[in-house]
């Protein structure tokens, strides 16, 4: 459950910082692996859609319907 209607544009408190994937505002950080070859933060949705990219079956898929 991570919709959110309307998002106000403040930026105070606010981490500046954007997903290297998708671009969002990133609201949990994620490191990704060296070997996916990405520079930057990641967000929470991206990084579990990589984890499943890179390592099938090896970890509950959530956010499948992101794909
Ligand atoms: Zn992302």
């Amino acid at each position: 459950m991570f919709f959110i209607s309307n998002k106000k544009t403040k930026s105070s408190l606010v981490s500046k910082e954007k997903c290297a994937i998708c671009s969002e505002k990133i609201k949990l950080h994620y490191n990704p692996m060296d070997e996916w070859g990405i520079k930057g933060s990641i967000c929470g949705d991206c990084y579990s859609k990589k984890i499943n990219e890179h390592y099938p079956g090896e970890h509950v898929r959530v956010n499948k319907h992101l794909d």
